[in-house]
């Protein structure tokens, strides 16, 4: 088991690497890695991330084949089964570290903000499923100073919904509640940038810090 700051720390490790064109861990993906694997898995971090195809959590974080419990849903939206989901993964292979990826210029993020600004016109039911989880997270914005200005009002309504999504995976699963309080479960936000290939972790403790007097 990976306690989860070390699985953290390999995250950010390895997102270092793919934003510099460092060098990459592929014998992860060799044959004898695929052999060993089909025995059992032990992924060291779940992800739930953004199905956006410039955010695939295994390259961005430079992982390889059995690194990573990924579940993938466009805005990175918490609904039973992305909870469910994590519950199997963080009780099944004692995984230790759930990241919710959020992402820059995020489709889903903006598609709700059209329709809150009524720019858009008729959504299918099921858009509307993933719309309206995200909505009421970024509706208050449009209240605030933020309104006149798009791009900021976009990146922060990106960043509230990841911060949504975490709280709702910490507060609406018993289960993840339970290990959270007993084997130090950690739910982290963070968001990847389209821009610079980094990704920038919410989680107080990565900030490196002097504690007295803080
Ligand atoms: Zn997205």
């Amino acid at each position: 088991m990976i306690p989860a700051l070390e699985a953290l720390e390999r995250l950010r490790e390895g997102n270092q690497r793919f934003a510099t064109d460092g060098p990459t861990r592929r014998k992860t993906m060799s044959r004898r890695r695929r052999l060993e694997l089909a025995q059992g898995q032990e992924p060291f971090a779940i992800i739930l991330g953004c199905s956006d195809s410039r955010v695939p959590a295994e390259i961005i974080f430079d992982q390889g084949l059995g690194d990573l419990f990924v579940i993938r849903v466009a805005g990175n939206i918490v609904a039973p089964s992305q909870v469910a989901s994590i519950e199997f993964a963080a009780e099944r292979f004692d995984t230790r570290l759930v990241v919710v990826l959020g992402h820059s210029r995020c489709g889903a993020i903006l598609a709700t903000l059209d329709d809150l600004e009524r720019r858009s016109g008729e959504r299918s039911k099921n858009l509307l499923s993933i719309v309206g989880r995200i909505r009421p997270v970024v509706e208050p914005l449009l209240q605030g100073a933020l309104a006149a200005d798009h791009d900021a009002l976009v990146r922060e309504a990106v960043r509230a919904n990841i911060r949504a999504s975490a709280d709702q995976l910490r507060h609406g699963s018993e289960i993840l509640e339970q290990l959270i309080d007993r084997q130090g479960l950690l739910i982290v936000g963070a968001e990847y940038s389209l821009e610079t290939g980094l990704v920038d972790f919410f989680h107080p403790a990565t900030v490196a810090a002097p504690s007295a007097g803080a």
